[in-house]
């Protein structure tokens, strides 16, 4: 077959010239890459009509991954009502006109560009080789209704006349879900939702669009024994955070569960067909919330067996009597050795050369496959949206995954609170100065500031461009005025007034949210490790100023400041600090009466967070030398990865403790991947549900395609990159999100990067004009964010669909989501193809 009817051209000059250090390079790796026009000339493309190729709406570096992110991504075309009921009017033409030569249509030219829509004769020519099975060198097939074919008969064009009024119905009725399926019979080029020869599966046979399939042997690009040696790995590392993540119950996606237990590819549905029925049923709001939302006034549940509880090695331990550890809570967890075998197995796994080129080119496939997708079935996909009434992308509803309580204000409205309680509480103790009492008015009399002075730039909160790289310059932003008396007045919960003004603060937050009724939030509130206490407080805190609310859930982040309390003798060793962070939660899970408001708080909490500046240099490795938490006495902290073992290990024990009592569990969710060394997100695959940040993703092909194939969620933050980490143009969000991972938009601190009042619309807003992300992008991100929340499921239900838990497109609600089935389909099958791939070689090397 010619090159050029070869379907797409994924040229890849870097590729041919095999350097090992190019291929495998980073997708926004600082290297300047070569022109790709220039290559795409050399590798005879000229042909192509360079000006249109230009302003085509593919971005240049196609096929490359993204040298800077300043270009645009493949979402041109406009979306005005008028300008898309033109289009459609113009396409209803065209289908009655197929027997008539195609006109040239303003996508015409673009297609020709990529050479996706080759002539009809060419395209029936791979279609030919796709039937006859002869397709031994690779090619790329397009299969689907065929929206632009001229040729289809005139029997063909009323039934996707029909298809098309239907899907902007949003559903299909059952007199035309007969018609497709007919179709799908007879006519070849969509004969089977499992034709094998396409190595292309069918999420559901009732979601239509132009799928691109692959034909003949599919090696990937690489050898075959690259392929085999690549394949045996992901497919261990798979197994590896399956078998993490079952100990601890958090969650992994039931669709590479099912390949890692041998159910699929076998047992892959066939023929599914979306049930829109039962939908219908649930609500699209979740009921109110009892008055008693913290269940006061419930009985505390009382157990019949109370166990002895024991630290040993740095973990908690559920013993009967005896001292024996009870039978269900053996095995619940991962010893040291493991984990570090495990981390040595992975570690290899990123450095091997062979693997890291395999999933590079695995992830370029995917990003290009979804420019593909975007280019064929863009129109489609916001026909479909706008097919639903009412639903919208500012009434779909979307959880700030990651944010800081102590900074989920923005600074005009901490601004404005101060100045309202120096009016109003002016005569109200605030500090107990070593014996003295200061009041409000006296604390800013010392200051030399009136109420009237204060203004944002005096307040100095937001972060600048002196920030940049600076995370300790960062930290200070904390401290209102440059002063942390008035951080331990305002953003503290365990202070003088008993964290009363942190406690109305937040419930302005918290009432902004509710207003809004859609946003929602997943606030960070911190537990140090300094006393055991400290869990206590906190509970008392929230009940008695009542801080609560529908639209929040909470989590609880955990600085790593081991040092810093060493130093000052606060703990002896690091299994002080765990035994602080861990005992009172496994005590009140033991017996709720011995920290009855802890019980109910913790009711509240679906996570655990780890935070601190990941930059900052480790003195100490975590390897077998490295002693046990009792043990652990030195003055500098541990690594980042020990702590979050350690975390792991607790919290797989407190989980399996939580569940045999029937009480809520929780999520370890850390910050990861921000700065510092790439072994932190080794460290995540393997011990978190998901991660905040992950920017450093994009260094590291193997843990990318991992975090893929995972689904492992990561909450992005643009903008909090830009002040510290990362400037917003070459943040790998819209590349990750183009290769399919599970990533959500979040504000990280609106107090020192945004400016209105909806700071999650702002970051929305500036992702989606920078990016140019189309609403249907928007909106996935939003079902993503309330997928990664923690959130109940009886919450999700209404705001997902009942079924959102199904793989693929059954999963979808568009009513609820306004994410077009075709998109979640197309993502479901990319996944499936991915992880049908990998097995497919191991399955062929056992028989
Ligand atoms: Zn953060």
């Amino acid at each position: 077959m010619p090159k050029d009817t070869n379907g797409v051209h994924f040229f890849n000059p870097a590729a041919d010239n095999s350097d090992e250090e190019t291929t495998a390079a980073s997708p926004s790796s600082d290297v300047a890459r070569p022109n790709p026009l220039d290559s795409a000339r050399e590798y005879g493309m000229k042909t192509v009509d360079s000006e249109l190729f230009d302003s085509g709406p593919f971005k240049k570096n196609f096929a490359f991954g993204n040298a800077d992110h300043s270009t645009a991504s493949p979402f041109e075309i406009s979306t005005t009502p008028i300008e898309v009921n033109e289009s459609r009017a113009h396409k209803t033409i065209e289908i009655s006109n197929r027997d008539k030569p195609a006109p040239t249509t303003g996508e015409k030219p673009a297609k020709k560009k990529v050479e996706v829509a080759k002539d009809q004769k060419n395209r029936r020519m791979t279609v030919a080789h796709v039937n006859m099975g002869i397709a031994n060198k690779g090619s790329t097939a397009v299969v689907g209704d065929d929206f632009w074919s001229p040729q289809n008969s005139e029997k063909k064009a009323l039934k996707h006349r029909a298809r098309l009024e239907s899907q902007n119905d949003g559903c299909l009725s059952p007199s035309s879900l007969k018609s497709v399926l007919d179709e799908i019979q007879t006519e070849p080029r969509c004969k089977s939702p499992q034709h094998i020869d396409l190595h292309t599966f069918r999420d559901a046979v009732d979601v239509n669009y132009q799928r691109m399939a692959i034909t003949g042997e599919e090696l990937s690009g690489v050898p075959l024994e690259d392929l085999k040696t690549a394949s045996g790995h992901l497919i261990e590392a798979l197994h590896l955070r399956s078998k993490y993540m079952e100990r601890i119950g958090n969650q992994f996606p039931s669709t590479t569960r099912n390949f890692l237990s041998g159910h699929y590819p076998a047992n892959l549905p066939k023929h599914r067909v979306k049930n829109t029925e039962t939908t219908v049923q649930t609500s699209f709001n979740p009921p109110d919330p009892p008055k008693d939302h913290w269940g006061k006034n419930d009985p505390l549940p009382k157990y019949e067996k109370i166990y002895h509880l024991r630290r040993n090695r740095g973990v908690t331990e559920i013993c009967n009597d005896d001292g024996s550890i009870d039978q269900q809570f053996k095995n619940v967890n991962v010893t040291k050795e493991e984990f570090l075998n495990d981390t040595e197995k992975l570690t290899a796994m990123i450095v091997d050369g062979p693997l890291k080129s395999f999933c590079f080119r695995r992830l370029s496939y995917l990003e290009n496959k979804f420019q593909l997708h975007v280019l064929l079935n863009e129109l489609r996909e916001l026909h479909e949206q706008k097919g639903v009434s009412h639903r919208d992308f500012y009434n779909i509803r979307k959880v700030d995954t990651h944010i800081h309580a102590a900074s989920s204000m923005n600074q005009k409205h901490l601004l404005r609170f101060i100045k309202k309680k120096i009016k109003t509480e002016a005569d109200t103790v605030v500090l107990n100065n070593n014996g003295t009492k200061v009041t409000m008015k006296e604390v800013f009399k010392k200051m030399g500031i009136d109420a009237y002075d204060l203004s944002v730039d005096m307040l100095d909160v937001h972060a600048d461009r002196n920030t940049f790289h600076r995370f300790d310059k960062f930290n200070t932003k904390y401290n209102p005025v440059g002063e942390s008396t008035l951080r331990e007045i305002f953003i503290k919960t365990d202070n003088y007034v008993g964290g009363k003004y942190f406690a109305d603060l937040l419930k302005e937050v918290l009432s902004d949210l509710e207003d809004s009724k859609y946003q929602h939030a997943e606030p960070r509130l911190s537990i140090y490790g300094r006393s055991k206490n400290e869990w206590d407080n906190l509970a008392k805190w929230a009940l008695t100023h009542d801080v609560w609310s529908p639209n929040a859930r909470w989590l609880v982040q955990i600085p790593r400041l081991y040092d810093v309390y060493r130093a000052k003798n606060m703990v002896k060793n690091f299994d002080d600090m765990l035994d602080n962070l861990f005992t009172p939660l496994f005590e009140v899970t033991n017996d709720p009466s011995s920290h009855p408001e802890l019980h109910l708080f913790l009711q509240q909490i679906s996570g655990i967070d780890s935070v601190d500046d990941e930059s900052k240099h480790e003195f100490v490795n975590f390897d077998r030398s490295t002693p046990c938490p009792p043990e652990y006495t030195d003055l500098e902290n541990p690594p980042y990865n020990y702590y979050l073992f350690y975390m792991y290990r607790n919290i797989c024990a407190l989980n399996a403790f939580r569940r045999a009592r029937g009480l809520n569990t929780f999520a370890l969710r850390p910050h990861c991947g921000e700065a510092g060394h790439v072994s932190h997100l080794l460290t995540g695959y393997l011990t978190s549900e998901s991660i905040a940040h992950g920017i450093l993703l994009r260094k590291v092909p193997v843990l990318q395609y991992l975090y893929y194939l995972t689904q492992i969620g990561i909450a992005m933050s643009p903008l909090s990159n830009n002040s510290l980490f990362i400037s917003y143009q070459r943040n790998p969000l819209p590349e990750y999100l183009q290769k399919g991972l599970n990533v959500s938009l979040s504000t990280d601190d609106p107090l020192q990067f945004h400016y209105t009042k909806e700071a999650l619309m702002e970051e929305f807003s500036i992702a989606a004009q920078v990016w140019k992300l189309s609403s249907c992008d928007m909106c996935e991100l939003a079902r993503n964010s309330v997928m990664q929340s923690g959130f109940e499921d009886k919450v999700k239900i209404h705001w997902l669909g009942p079924n959102y838990k199904e793989e693929g497109v059954l999963g979808n609600d568009i009513h609820r989501t306004n994410v077009p089935d075709i998109r979640v389909s197309f993502r479901h099958e990319a996944l499936v193809d991915e992880l049908y791939n990998l097995f497919r070689v191991q399955n062929t090397l056992k028989q």
